[in-house]
Formats: structure tokens, sequence, C-alpha cells
């Protein structure tokens, strides 16, 4: 008899929601994490009385009621809806893509003349059946808006050219020929009050959890523990890269505390062109819904520049990129997984996937326990 039924490796979302779900079901579980706090990559800290989230922006938004239900029980949402900016070169445009840009972009001002104009563009790039990202943004929106509001970002992002990217990471964004700047096509949407930390805290009230604990440097006394083990790392860690190693991007953030209380108005601003180093600036306090810019609340701002890597051994993994090639190195790591039926992998490290929060919190609800 072993003393857990589950041992969770990760407490970000997956390993949380999955802990949650197991523990009710009156399964023993135990979570370990490697860092010295919860919430994984979702993690928010107060800094200057702002939550800020620490790695990268997380705005949960969801068109599953199920999912979105779920994440209510462990807190209230503000009624925050994510509109970022693009700066090109000093130039701003709204995103994503709908009537404001097109208008700003060419002068348009009906839904028809944008349309007419993009699709003069796609003519002219003769592009029949989008092959990449490339093509694929062409086909959604014409060569202008590619080569000022995605090319440069893209390809700093990625460290890839777009022609050398799928095409799914580009239809992640919306085009509209409205005039609705709310970035996701989502019927919920926020960020919980108080932060992330917060709510992963409540997911795991009753549950034991050990920080500072690296699965991988003592794999033998923990499978000892557990009779399952649900591993939320990245898969080809996991087996020692025995088929090589994934590609990930990494993210290098900057962050500074100003004495000002407002500094670029909105709290995401990407900049667009190839030169800028960093892809976008996050202002972390105008994701809590209805700070007063005149700094009565909040005298101060704390902003986080993102820089991106290619990740190497020793990083944080942040992006999987499922390219071809990776795809079809990630194929064998899941072969290799089938066979190890007492391990769950799950999450974007563990499932390899570019994954949104709430898909991450859907599919954990969805495993057996
Ligand atoms: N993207 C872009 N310009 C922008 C914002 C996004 O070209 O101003 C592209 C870019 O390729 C990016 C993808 O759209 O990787 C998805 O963007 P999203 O905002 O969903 O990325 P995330 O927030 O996950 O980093």
């Amino acid at each position: 008899m072993k003393k857990y039924d589950f041992l969770v490796v990760g407490a970000g979302l997956y390993g949380t929601t999955f802990a949650r779900q197991a523990t009710d079901a009156g399964k023993s579980v135990l979570v370990i994490d490697k860092r010295p706090q919860i919430a994984g990559n979702v993690y928010t800290e107060k800094v200057e009385g702002i939550n800020v989230h620490k790695y990268g922006a997380h705005i949960f938004h969801t068109n599953n009621k199920e999912v979105w239900d779920y994440v209510n029980r462990f807190a209230e949402f503000n009624r925050f809806t994510n509109s970022p900016v693009a700066n090109y070169k000093g130039e701003l445009f709204s995103l994503p893509f709908n009537m404001y840009t097109f208008n700003k972009m060419w002068g348009v001002v009906t839904p028809q003349q944008a349309k007419t104009k993009i699709e003069e563009q796609i003519k002219k790039a003769g592009i029949k059946e989008p092959k990449n990202l490339e093509e694929q943004a062409i086909s959604l929106v014409g060569t202008d808006i590619y080569e000022k509001l995605i090319k440069g970002y893209t390809e700093k992002q990625w460290g890839r050219e777009c022609s050398e990217l799928p095409a799914f990471i580009i239809k992640r964004l919306p085009v509209r020929f409205t005039f609705d700047n709310n970035y996701f096509n989502a019927l919920y949407q926020g960020i919980p009050i108080g932060g992330y930390t917060k709510m992963v805290a409540n997911m795991l009230k009753g549950i034991e959890v050990r920080l500072n604990e690296n699965y991988l440097s003592k794999r033998e006394e923990y499978n000892s523990l557990a009779d399952k083990i649900v591993y939320t790392g990245p898969i080809d860690e996991f087996f020692d890269y025995k088929f090589g190693p994934l590609e990930y991007r990494s993210v290098r953030f900057k962050n500074e505390i100003l004495d000002i209380p407002n500094f670029q108005g909105n709290a995401a601003v990407n900049y667009t062109d190839a030169e800028t180093p960093w892809t976008r600036v996050i202002e972390h306090k105008w994701f809590e819904f209805g700070k007063d810019e005149n700094g009565k609340d909040l005298p101060k701002t704390v902003i986080s520049r993102e820089y991106s890597a290619e990740w190497k051994i020793g990083d944080e993994p942040y992006y999987p990129v499922n390219d071809e090639k990776n795809t079809s190195r990630y194929q064998q790591y899941r072969i290799e997984a089938e066979k190890h039926c007492n391990v769950i992998f799950g999450g974007r490290l563990g499932e390899y996937k570019y994954y949104d929060m709430d898909k991450v919190i859907l599919n954990a609800l969805q495993v057996e326990h």
C-alpha cells in the first residue's frame, strides 16, 4: 500500500485542478512543486499594491460555461477586457484587427471598404491555400497589416521566419469588421480579484503541498509514495531527452517600478516592429479593473518588458514550438508515455501544446481519477 493515490508534480493550473477533483472524489493527493511557491506560471505577487503577473500576463477567457463556473468557485473575477495596443514605430493601432485598425491603416470607414482593401491585397499576393503563418496572415488581413503589425512581432516572439511557422498561431487572433477592441472571442473574461495565486491557494485548500521539491532529482523516492503520478513538467525532460530536446520559447522579464501613476495607459502595448528588442510592455495595474489613473490609490506603477528568447536547458520554458519538426519529435515521446500507464502527462509542458488556461483546466477536469 502506497501512502497516496496520486502524486501531482507541479502546482500550476493543470495539477491544481486535478488535485482538487481527485481530492473531492475521495482520493489522497500530494502536490509537489520545485518552485518556492504555488500557481505555476499564473503566479501573481503584490508589488506596490499591484498584483504583478510574474511569469507573464494571464487574462482568463473562455467560451466554456463549465470551466467558467468552475474557476468562479475559487475566485471572484473582475470585468477586465483585454484590448492591447500595437505600437509600430510610434504609430498606434488597435488590436485585435478590427475596424479601428483598418481605419487607422487606410482611412477606410465602412466594413465593405475594409474588405475591399484586404481582398485587393490578398489577390495581389496570389495565395490560394495558406501553408504557413505568413500566408495565413496575409490571407486574413492583407499585406499592410502583415508587414506592420504581424511580421516583426511574430519573428521576435518565435525567433523564426513567419514562413517557417505553423498557420494556427495567427488564428488565435480575431479579425473583425466591427468596432470592437476585445482581443478575445470569448463569452467570459476577467482577472481573479486579488490575483491568481489567491485563486490557486483556494483550489488547493485542504490538500497537502510541498514546495521546493524537485521530482526529477528524487524520482524513486517520490514514485514510492503514490500509485499514480500526474506530471505537468516538460515531457522531454521526464524522459531525459532520449529522443532529443523539444524546442520552447522562453521569456525574460525586465521589471521596473516607476514613480508615476500611469506609464502607458493600457495593460498591454505590443511593439510590432522588428527593431525594438522587446515584444510587449505590460503595465500590471491596468488588469485591476477600475484603478484610478491619477494615482490616488496607487501612486506608482509596475511595468514588465518581455524579451523573447530560444529556450535552453536551465531556462523557464513558456511556449512550445508546435512546428512539424517538434510535433513529430513529441509524437515519439507520446508513444513512450503510453507505456507508462501510471503517469498522466498534462498541461502546456506535459502535453507540449500552446494551450490557453481554460483548455488546461478543461482537460484536467476530464481526466479520470
Ligand atoms: N501577434 C502578432 N502581433 C501582435 C500580437 C500577436 O503578430 O501584436 C501574433 C504572434 O505571432 C503571436 C500570436 O499572434 O505569437 C499569438 O498572439 P497572442 O497574443 O495570443 O500570444 P500570447 O499572449 O500567448 O503570447
